[in-house]
């Protein structure tokens, strides 16, 4: 550390490394500048009905299109958003934007299709959240009960009080209340009593190796089976085969999102999915 080296010196941190697009510092400052020429995007990933497997809606995830990187993944900027505070700008931005693209996506489509937006801890501690919140339904006009706010169970654990309240007062709006990544987290069942959620979504690291992992297979089973009793709605993350959306239709999971269901992608590529059957028979 710096201090350590007596008062006499000043340690500079060599050029190269802090030039390098790739460490963080560079990439963090490039942030600010990021948000002011709109480098920030939405990108939509279809969300299936595993019955009918019809678009019941996307989720918005968030990408960079850094002039020289190319697309930046949320997994690298997100964490960095969160440490500085930019999150709170980006995902306002996030909010607003998903849910007047997807009152487009609904009078496109002619029917409803609901949205899942992150919230990340520092936008969850805000209190300027609701308003946020409210702002983003009011400016878009689309129904509240198309947006879904997903939340991870750390942000439940932390501050079980602050959630309590503020969730109360975001599903009496109307707002859905997802779990992501469910399972990787706490996993403390008390919170699926106490707060007003209204869906579960299945992590990744256990949809990936099923149907062959019987692990996976029971541990599926059991979200499943204790979503249902709980009458919260189940989507699983992640799915990228046949096998495996077979096995969770099978197991009534309700709602699919994963490459099988499509890429996260472009609104108009999006906007395109929905409309296939018109534009044939036009
Ligand atoms: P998440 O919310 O759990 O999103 C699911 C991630 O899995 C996304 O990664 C998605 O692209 C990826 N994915 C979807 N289907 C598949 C699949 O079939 N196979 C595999 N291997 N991956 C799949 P992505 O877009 O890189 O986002 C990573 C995380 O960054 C998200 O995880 C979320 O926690 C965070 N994030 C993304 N956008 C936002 C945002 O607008 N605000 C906040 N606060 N966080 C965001
Ligand atoms: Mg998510
Ligand atoms: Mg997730
Ligand atoms: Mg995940």
């Amino acid at each position: 550390r710096a201090k350590d080296t007596g008062k006499s010196r000043c340690v500079v941190y060599s050029p190269e490394k802090f030039n390098q697009p790739e460490h963080d510092l560079s990439l963090e400052a490039a942030m600010f500048e990021a948000i002011r020429n709109g480098e920030f995007l939405l990108h939509y990933q279809p969300v299936i009905n595993a019955q009918t497997r019809e678009i019941v809606g996307f989720e918005a995830l968030m990408r960079w299109m850094h002039p020289e990187l190319g697309l930046v993944s949320p997994m690298q900027f997100i964490p960095m958003a969160e440490n500085n505070g930019l999150i709170n700008l980006l995902g306002a931005w996030a909010l607003k934007s998903a849910c007047a693209q997807t009152k487009y996506f609904c009078e496109a489509a002619g029917r409803p299709l609901h949205i899942s937006v992150n919230v990340s801890p520092r936008q969850f501690r805000n209190e300027q959240f609701l308003d946020i919140v409210d702002d983003a339904i009011a400016l878009s006009g689309l129904d509240s009960k198309l947006l879904v706010l997903e939340i991870t169970e750390g942000i439940l654990m932390s501050d079980p009080e602050h959630a309590e309240g503020l969730l109360h007062k975001i599903s009496s709006r109307g707002v859905q209340i997802a779990i992501d990544d469910f399972g990787t987290g706490y996993s403390s069942l008390a919170y699926l009593k106490k707060f007003p959620i209204t869906s579960l979504k299945i992590d990744r690291a256990f949809i990936k190796d099923l149907p062959s992992s019987v692990k996976d297979d029971a541990i599926c089973n059991v979200i499943l089976s204790l979503a249902k009793h709980l009458n919260l709605s189940t989507v699983a993350e992640g799915v990228e085969s046949e096998e495996q959306f077979e096995f969770l239709a099978r197991h009534n999971c309700d709602l699919i999102q994963g490459y099988y269901s499509g890429r996260p992608q472009r609104p108009e590529e999006a906007l395109a999915l929905l409309k296939p059957a018109a534009v044939a028979a036009a």
